[in-house]
């Protein structure tokens, strides 16, 4: 049975990982990673620091059987996902894990997940915590901007064009698929679901064009009207435009593609508004990073989310019970 600091040396925070983890020095602005009392970091001069944490407790937030390596991309992807949202560069993370056992071949798969990611986003695990109880896992993370520069929920204007990255519905459509037996990563609902992509990049390019962003983890409509509440707007959406995730409405149907787009939540994707004018150049910078930008609607004075079936728009996220948040 390994030991706590075994185990954290074993898997999150020693030699092995340090390609991922903390390693000391200027580019990665840290002074000391793991292995002291706190992780010490350093802002870049000028910018502002955007911080947020995230719980993932099995079978609430992810099947407690999902492969280890999905967990660990996906405790840390959710947390990213706020990051982006803000307009935030990634830089650091820290992270507290329980454990129900010390599973050597679970923890090698989830630490290759999340230091996977942690590459991939350009983000050093700084420092964590570890204790035994019912898995859950829970991601602080550090992003900055420069001063001043927050993308926030509520600088939305009157006119301004409602537009979202990438497709819709695939984090209910993947949940339904695991439901439905299914088990390959490679199915792209699952992989929508269990490994879903943070929008690092596309927030950053959208952070000087757009008023307004949010990531889509609640579902379309919660996330829209969190949106509009914090402008003061309401807001008319264009169902039929709505990018759907490939396969969806073949596992869903029609109405129920549309209706996971809508309401489905987990996500993962930006909803923006930004000025019609500055569309064509925010199209462009999300096309040079692969990501599509479609858009779905516009900011209105008037109060309400006008376009979307009335049952629809009652029922919110707790149509789908099971799609806890
Ligand atoms: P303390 O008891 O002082 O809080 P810990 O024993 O919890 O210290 O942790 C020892 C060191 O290992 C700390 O620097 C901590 O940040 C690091 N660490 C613990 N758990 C993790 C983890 N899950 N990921 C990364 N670093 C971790
Ligand atoms: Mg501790």
């Amino acid at each position: 049975m390994l030991s706590e600091f075994e185990l954290i040396a074993r898997y999150f925070a020693g030699p092995a990982q340090s390609a991922a983890a903390a390693v000391p020095g200027a580019a990665s602005g840290v002074v000391q990673g793991p292995g002291d009392d706190c992780a010490v970091l350093t802002p870049t001069p000028g910018c502002q620091l955007a911080v947020s944490v995230d719980t993932s407790l099995a079978d609430v937030h992810f099947p407690a059987d999902a492969p280890a390596v999905a967990i660990g991309h996906r405790a840390l992807a959710v947390a990213l996902s706020d990051l982006a949202a803000m307009g935030a560069r990634a830089r650091w993370c820290v992270m507290a894990i329980t454990l129900p056992e010390a599973d050597d071949t679970w923890l090698a798969g989830f630490a290759e997940g999340f230091h996977a990611l942690c590459r991939a986003s350009d983000v050093a695990l700084a420092g964590g915590d570890v204790t035994r109880g019912p898995l859950s896992i829970s991601v602080t993370v550090h992003g900055e901007f420069p001063a001043g520069q927050a993308l926030t929920r509520g600088g939305g204007q009157a006119g301004d064009v409602l537009a979202v990255s990438g497709a819709l519905g695939g984090g209910r459509g993947g949940l339904e698929a695991w439901h439905a037996g299914v088990r390959e990563l490679g199915d792209p609902l699952l992989a929508a679901y269990l490994l879903p992509q943070p929008r690092l990049a596309a927030g950053e390019a959208l952070r000087t064009l757009a008023h307004c962003a949010i990531d889509i983890s609640d579902g379309l409509l919660v996330d829209l009207d969190h949106l509009c509440s914090a402008a003061g707007l309401g807001a008319e959406l264009d169902v039929a435009r709505l990018p759907l995730s490939a396969g969806l409405a073949a596992r869903l149907g029609e109405a129920g593609a549309r209706e996971a787009a809508l309401c489905g939540g987990d996500d993962y994707e930006l909803l923006i508004g930004l000025p019609a004018a500055q569309l064509e150049t925010a199209r462009q910078r999300l096309a040079a990073l692969d990501v599509p930008l479609t858009v779905i609607g516009r900011l209105r004075q008037a109060p309400g989310i006008a376009g979307v079936d009335a049952a629809l728009l009652r029922s919110g996220w707790r149509h789908f019970p099971e799609a806890a948040s």
